[in-house]
């Protein structure tokens, strides 16, 4: 026969609802579950990827995610928010690394790009296996950004963010608010195509390099130290900058 099942009531908040089966929403619910499992099991087996979770009260006492749930518990489930002074409690994520690097899911190219331009170090393949952006995250100290639940549930991941925005623009604002990015911003310093560090160069040794009407009316060129491509303020430039500012971000 097999062993009852124990029993506990769980409450997600805030925006964690969201990643929960629409009955299970903004209430209190009963969950049931065999043996004591560690309470990171449970909150995962709801749909809730542990990066996204920073506070957890176990009948008001604060918990880390090795806690095991014995039955008979009332469980409350807190996002990431930055705004409240928790510090009396046991914030479950660690502290946030200090000069924050990316990994990206397949899906976000566009943001690799924009993050790039805003000088973050973010590692980007479209071919990576989630395997492998695992491995990037725990060996470079990465953060994973996706839009991909389960890729968040891997155990080696510590920094994640799951995005709720689909348009890349609205993501870049979403990262930059997520993890306070704004007064670390360093425009142009890395090359979007392939994450090199881009350094000015000399004018007048790249004479051979651009064509002649833009060697004429430009002072200020750029070279990537990986790709070698050179940079220089283009027309597309303004159009950019017009983007950026759209969420807020104004370029030099
Ligand atoms: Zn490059």
């Amino acid at each position: 026969m097999d062993a009852p099942l124990n029993h506990a009531e769980f409450r997600f908040y805030e925006e964690l609802n969201d990643f929960l089966a629409p009955e299970r929403r903004y209430r209190g619910f009963d969950y049931a579950f065999p043996g004591a499992p560690a309470i990171k099991d449970p909150i995962e087996a709801l749909g809730v990827p542990h990066t996204e979770v920073d506070l957890i009260l176990v009948d008001g006492e604060s918990v880390p995610f090795g806690h095991r749930l014995r039955g008979g518990e009332r469980v409350a489930v807190y996002p990431v928010f930055e705004a409240f002074d928790l510090t009396p409690v046991y914030r479950l994520r660690p502290r946030p690394l200090r000069e924050p690097r990316f990994v990206l899911d397949v899906h976000l190219g566009r943001l690799a790009a924009y993050l790039r331009l805003l000088g973050f170090d973010t590692a980007y393949r479209n071919d990576y296996q989630d395997i492998e952006i695992a491995g990037i995250a725990l060996h470079e100290q990465r953060i994973v950004l996706t839009r991909d639940i389960g890729l968040l549930k891997h155990n080696a991941i510590s920094h994640g963010a799951f995005l709720r925005a689909t348009q890349p623009m609205r993501q870049l604002r979403e990262v930059l608010d997520r993890f306070q990015l704004e007064g670390m911003l360093q425009p142009f310093a890395r090359c979007a195509l392939c994450n090199g560090v881009v350094e000015l160069v000399d004018k007048t040794g790249i004479r051979d390099e651009v064509p002649a009407k833009v060697y004429a009316q430009c002072e200020d060129f750029s070279r990537c130290t990986h790709c070698h491509r050179l940079f220089w303020p283009g027309g597309h430039y303004e159009r950019m900058k017009q983007q950026f500012s759209s969420v807020g971000v104004q370029l030099p």
